[in-house]
């Protein structure tokens, strides 16, 4: 609501009788405490400690927003900004709807059917998709302990959703699509990491997995002969535990096995088949999609737009 609508609200509550205001009054905390949005973006502001622009700690209040949040002007830089500034949902519209929006995203509702839910427009369903997955993409493991699974999933490769083809589309059933390698790791703690590559080589695959090693754990992969060479080109200590297909074997020593990995892609990929082929660029959010959800199921409320408060 503008601020001048408010302003003639604020007013006329002057006019009212006492059992007017108690009825108000009710209605109002009511509304307050299914504002799951509005209550997770107030805690939020309790907790600016800095201009997000300069990091001064200098800053004074500095009216509302368009949107009714609190405006704040840093004293050094002179720029203004909100607690959603740098943020995801910064300048995202209708906050009515966020809620529902992130109910959705549990339901993994097609673009289609959430713009019919919500009556909002498909651009803006696909926008709001891909600004709440921002910050899941982003916050993937950078290191993983103990019993490592690491392994590549290969998906077809499509422009979806891209402006331009960079070539020619293909015949239908014509030719071999290219497909786009994966590497996805885990360790037995539920840290999950994932990097699209773009070609399935040695290099590409020791840039992804490399960082993510951390010294003195055991990293189990199949007998991919790159995953070899990268533990040999490590300088910290790994033991590598190779599954062979050829010995036939599942587990080594009864514990060391793919298996947690190669079930959580079978999930992925099977949750991925309502989406009929995803753009290459989007892929990333889509397995940040999943892991979120497989990771936070337990504590569902509000986390959607809670991780969409970190900066982007
Ligand atoms: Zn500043």
């Amino acid at each position: 609501m503008d601020s001048i609508t408010f302003k003639t609200i604020q007013d006329s509550i002057k006019n009212l009788s006492y059992v007017q205001l108690k009825r108000l009054k009710h209605q109002a905390d009511e509304q307050l405490a299914k504002d799951e949005v509005g209550q997770a973006v107030a805690e939020r502001e309790e907790t600016i400690s800095a201009c997000p622009h300069c990091q001064s700690e200098s800053y004074l209040r500095w009216g509302v927003t368009n949107q009714g949040k609190q405006r704040y002007r840093c004293k050094d830089c002179r720029k203004t900004f909100s607690s959603l500034t740098g943020t995801a949902l910064y300048r995202m519209r209708k906050p009515e709807k966020w809620m529902e929006y992130t109910n959705c995203l549990w339901l993994s509702n097609s673009l289609r059917n959430i713009a019919n839910k919500l009556n909002i427009n498909l651009k803006t369903a696909f926008e709001w998709r891909h600004r709440l997955l921002k910050s899941p993409c982003n916050h993937k493991a950078t290191e993983l302990l103990g019993i490592i699974e690491a392994d590549e999933a290969f998906l077809p490769q499509s422009f979806k959703g891209s402006r331009q083809m960079p070539r020619e589309p293909r015949k239908r059933g014509g030719g071999n699509t290219p497909k786009v390698p994966i590497l996805l790791a885990l360790d037995r703690g539920g840290s999950i990491s994932h990097h699209v590559l773009e070609r399935n080589t040695t290099d590409e695959l020791g840039a992804a997995l490399k960082p993510l090693l951390s010294p003195d754990s055991v990293l189990c992969t199949d007998g991919n002969l790159s995953y070899k060479t990268i533990v040999k080109e490590l300088n910290i200590n790994i033991d590598h535990k190779r599954l062979v297909a050829l010995d036939n074997k599942r587990v080594i020593e009864g514990i060391y096995h793919i298996q947690t990995l190669n079930n959580f892609m079978m999930r992925w990929k099977s949750w991925m088949v309502r989406f009929k082929g995803v753009g290459t660029a989007y892929l990333e959010h889509y397995i940040a999609w999943f892991r979120f959800m497989e990771q936070k199921k337990a504590t569902k409320t509000c986390c959607w737009i809670q991780e969409a408060f970190y900066k982007v």
